[in-house]
C-alpha cells in the first residue's frame, strides 16, 4: 500500500522542479557612470555638469564620462585628446582607484547581506539569483526596494534589469539606463530583444558585428529567424551560442563572489642563510610575482607584511599600511624596506614570507595616473607577455636567478579558486 504512493510523490517533485526553472529570476545591477558618480558624491558641484574621468594628459584615455558628456560623443576608452576636442568645457578629473574600490565595496556589502548568491562581474556590475523569492515578496518589488536602498545608503545611482537569465537582464539594464529599472516578464524575452541592435547582445563584439553587417543583419529579430545551422556555418561553434542569446536563451549560472582577504608567498631555504643578496632576490621575486597576481585579478593591496623565521624558529613580522596599489615600483621597495627594518638579529634565516592584504577591487592603470604613460605601457607589455607565455617569462634583472613560484599561471586568481602558490618550496 505504502509503496504505491511513491510514484506520485516522485511526479510531483518533477513538476515542482520544472516550475522553479520556469520562474527563474536573475537580476543584473550596473552602477551608472560609476567613477563620475563617485566623484560627484565627493563634490556635489559636479552634479549636472559634463564630467570626464581619466588620464588627464593628452595620451591618457577616458575611463568614465557623465551622461552630459556622452551627449557630445565622449565615451570610455576614447583618447583624451579627442574627448577634449569634443567636449572642451567638461570638468576633467584624474581617477582615484582606491576611492572607487571603497565605494564599490559599499554596494557589494549591501547586496551580499541581502542576497544569498551574488556575482561581482566587475567593479560596478553584479548578478544575483532571486529565484524562489517571488513566493514571499514578488521579485520585481523586492528588486525595486533593494535598488532604492542602495541609492539611499550609498548615494550612487544604479540601474537594474530583471528577467529569467543573465543575458536578457544585462540587456534590460542597458535599456533602462540611466538610473532606472526594467523587468522582462517570463516568456517575453524574444519579443523584448527583437527590435534591438545586434550590438546590444553581450557576446557580440566588433568583429561579430562586422560579420553580421556584411550579411545585412542589424537587429536581433533577424537573427532569431535564422536557422541555427546557418549561424554555425558563419560563426563556427560560437554560432549556436550567439543564436541562443539572441533568442533570449541563456542558462549560464551565477558565479558566487568570494572576497579574497590576502595573497601571500613563502620560501624556506634548503640551507639557512644570511646572504643579503640571496634574501633580497627572493623577496623581490615574491613581491613581483604577487603584484602581478594582483594586477591579473584587478586588485590593489594596502597592507604589506614581511615575515622572517630564523634558524632557531623564532618568527617575526613587520607590517605597513600604504595607499592602495598594485605597482611593482611601489611594492618592491616597500617590501625590501620592511625586511631591512625587520632583520636586525644577524642570525641565520630559515624562511622569508611576503603577504599583501587589505585587498580592494581596482585597476592599476587608474592607480598609476600619477605615473607616466611609459610606466603604464611597460607594465602592460610585461603582463601581456606573462599572460601569453607564463609567469616566469619576464622578470626584473634582480630576480633572474629565481624560479617561478606559481603553477597553472593563466587566468584570474580572484574569481574562484585561490592562485596556487608553492609555499615552503625548498631550493
Ligand atoms: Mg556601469
Amino acid at each position: 500500500m505504502r509503496l504505491q504512493s511513491y510514484p506520485k510523490i516522485w511526479n510531483i517533485s518533477i513538476i515542482l522542479e520544472k516550475n522553479l526553472n520556469l520562474n527563474k529570476a536573475i537580476i543584473h545591477f550596473d552602477l551608472d557612470a560609476f567613477f563620475v558618480s563617485c566623484e560627484r558624491r565627493l563634490d556635489s558641484s559636479l552634479n549636472n555638469k559634463p564630467v570626464i574621468v581619466g588620464g588627464t594628459g593628452n595620451r591618457g584615455v577616458v575611463t568614465a564620462a557623465s551622461y552630459e558628456a556622452r551627449k557630445f560623443g565622449v565615451h570610455s576608452a576614447m583618447n583624451m585628446k579627442t574627448a577634449r576636442q569634443l567636449c572642451p568645457h567638461a570638468v576633467y578629473i584624474r581617477g582615484n582607484g582606491s576611492t572607487y574600490a571603497k565605494m564599490s565595496q559599499e554596494v557589494t556589502e549591501i547586496l551580499m547581506e541581502t542576497l544569498p548568491i551574488v556575482e561581482k562581474a566587475s567593479v560596478d556590475e553584479f548578478y544575483a539569483d532571486l529565484t524562489g523569492m517571488d513566493k514571499f515578496f514578488g521579485c520585481y518589488k523586492f528588486s525595486t526596494e533593494l535598488r532604492a536602498k542602495i541609492i539611499r545608503e550609498t548615494g550612487l545611482p544604479i540601474s537594474f534589469g530583471l528577467s529569467a537569465n543573465k543575458t536578457v537582464s544585462k540587456v534590460a539594464t542597458g535599456e533602462a539606463k540611466p538610473n532606472n529599472q526594467m523587468n522582462v516578464a517570463n516568456g517575453l524575452e524574444k519579443v523584448f530583444l527583437a527590435p534591438l541592435s545586434i550590438k546590444k547582445i553581450p557576446m557580440v563584439g566588433d568583429k561579430t558585428f562586422k560579420t553580421f553587417s556584411l550579411l545585412g543583419i542589424r537587429n536581433v529579430g533577424l537573427v532569431q529567424q535564422m536557422p541555427v545551422e546557418r549561424m554555425i556555418s558563419v560563426f563556427g561553434k560560437n554560432g549556436r551560442t550567439i543564436w541562443e542569446r539572441c533568442c533570449g536563451i541563456d542558462d549560464s549560472p551565477i558565479k558566487p563572489f568570494h572576497e579574497r582577504k590576502s595573497i601571500s608567498s613563502e620560501r624556506t631555504y634548503g640551507k639557512d642563510t644570511f646572504d643579503q643578496v640571496v634574501i633580497s632576490t627572493t623577496i623581490t621575486a615574491m613581491a613581483e610575482n604577487l603584484a602581478y597576481q594582483l594586477r591579473r585579478g584587478n586588485k590593489l593591496t594596502s597592507v604589506i607584511t614581511v615575515k622572517v623565521r630564523y634558524s632557531d624558529f623564532q618568527t617575526y613580522s613587520k607590517q605597513l599600511k600604504i595607499p592602495h596599489t598594485a605597482a611593482d615600483h611601489i611594492l618592491i621597495p616597500t617590501v625590501l624596506d620592511l625586511f631591512n627594518k625587520l632583520y636586525d638579529r644577524r642570525v641565520l634565516i630559515r624562511l622569508v614570507g611576503v603577504r599583501f592584504a587589505g585587498l580592494a577591487e581596482g585597476n592599476y592603470q587608474i592607480d598609476m595616473f600619477e605615473n607616466t604613460n611609459k610606466t603604464v605601457n611597460l607594465y602592460n607589455a610585461m603582463d601581456e607577455l606573462r599572460k601569453r607565455f607564463g609567469d616566469s617569462v619576464v622578470r626584473r634583472a634582480a630576480t633572474m636567478g629565481e624560479g617561478s613560484r606559481t603553477i597553472g599561471g593563466q587566468g584570474n586568481p580572484f574569481d574562484g579558486k585561490p592562485p596556487i602558490l608553492l609555499a615552503h618550496r625548498h631550493r
